[in-house]
């Protein structure tokens, strides 16, 4: 019997904090904090890390203020794609789905992938048609729409027009959302699901939906959740290596996602973070950006949000 805990976030790529109002950084806070009791009902009843990690995805999925189903970036021709993936770290079992631009919440066409079929990953108009197979809700893809990525994705083509595009801003860029939870069985699993990086070529697909690389979770070791630029974190299978510094390499979780993220991520000279869990209920949220929404409900019960440095502490959960 394990207490279990979840932590979840909301990309690296976070706006300066004058960059929005205060209303709207509340909301974002609210629905963090919605993400969480979503997840923590499900732990608290006995349910599995699996349903926790999904059930709080689709909650930032379903919010606008993330880059993830409604909010997601646009490619180059204004369209969305979008990836996902979830793990099952008591079996191993993964599900993913990258470039689909119907299936309302991606990381339960994942989790679908996962438990009804004989693939871990399904593709574009293929894993549309899978998912709408297994009854799952479609939209229109306008509906994945925000002002905010109508905005950046403008504002890129301006900057890559003028050659400036590498004073872009992370928000400007990019996001993701991810959960990652243990379960009173001892259970870990870990999903993450994004629009990807704005102004992305038509059919790129990043480290989100592949396993190993944005998402992976074996229990006894740890659930890792990764944001930042994928094509870096697919070269170096980054959540795997988390597990690997841990189980290979004796680190413990704060040694091995330090290590990736302010070493590894940093030496690429990117933008990066994470959220882990270990078999324990230990979180670590770290980020090398001017922030990163997250938040956690450790195994003391207490929830815990955040988009830059500051913790807002709040009552036990
Ligand atoms: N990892 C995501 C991607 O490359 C983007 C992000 O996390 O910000 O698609």
């Amino acid at each position: 019997m394990s207490l279990p805990a979840i932590a979840i976030h909301g990309g690296c790529g976070t706006l300066a904090a004058n960059l929005q109002s205060e209303a709207d950084w509340a909301q974002t806070r609210a629905h963090l904090e919605a993400a969480l009791r979503a997840g923590w009902k499900i732990l608290t009843a006995g349910g599995s890390a699996l349903d926790a990690v999904e059930a709080a995805v689709v909650v930032l999925e379903d919010s606008p203020h993330f880059n993830a189903g409604h909010g997601a970036a646009l490619t180059e021709q204004s369209v969305h794609e979008l990836d996902a993936s979830i793990m099952d770290g008591a079996t191993l079992a993964a599900g993913g789905v990258c470039t689909v631009r119907a299936i309302r919440n991606p990381i339960r066409a994942a989790r679908a992938v996962m438990d009804q079929s004989d693939c871990v990953l399904l593709s574009g108009d293929a894993a549309d048609a899978f998912a709408r197979s297994k009854g799952l809700p479609t939209v229109a893809n306008g509906y994945f729409t925000t002002e905010r990525r109508v905005q950046a994705l403008a504002s890129l083509k301006a900057r890559a027009a003028r050659g400036t595009i590498g004073l872009a801003s992370e928000a400007e860029r990019h996001g993701t959302v991810g959960a990652v939870a243990l379960d009173r069985q001892g259970d870990l699993a870990a999903a993450t699901s994004t629009g990807g990086f704005n102004n992305k070529p038509a059919g790129r697909v990043g480290d989100t939906p592949i396993v190993g690389a944005g998402t992976y979770a074996r229990n006894g070791v740890c659930a890792v959740s990764c944001t930042g630029q994928g094509e870096v974190f697919m070269r170096r299978v980054a959540a795997y290596d988390v597990a690997a510094r841990m189980s290979y390499g004796g680190q413990t979780l704060r040694q091995a996602t330090d290590t990736l993220v302010f070493d590894v991520m940093s030496g690429h000279k990117i933008g990066a973070g994470l959220i882990a869990i270990d078999a324990f209920g230990q979180v670590c949220a770290p980020f090398n950006t001017l922030g990163m929404a997250r938040g956690w409900i450790g195994t003391d019960g207490v929830l815990n949000v955040a988009t830059h440095k500051d913790v807002l502490r709040m009552e036990r959960a």
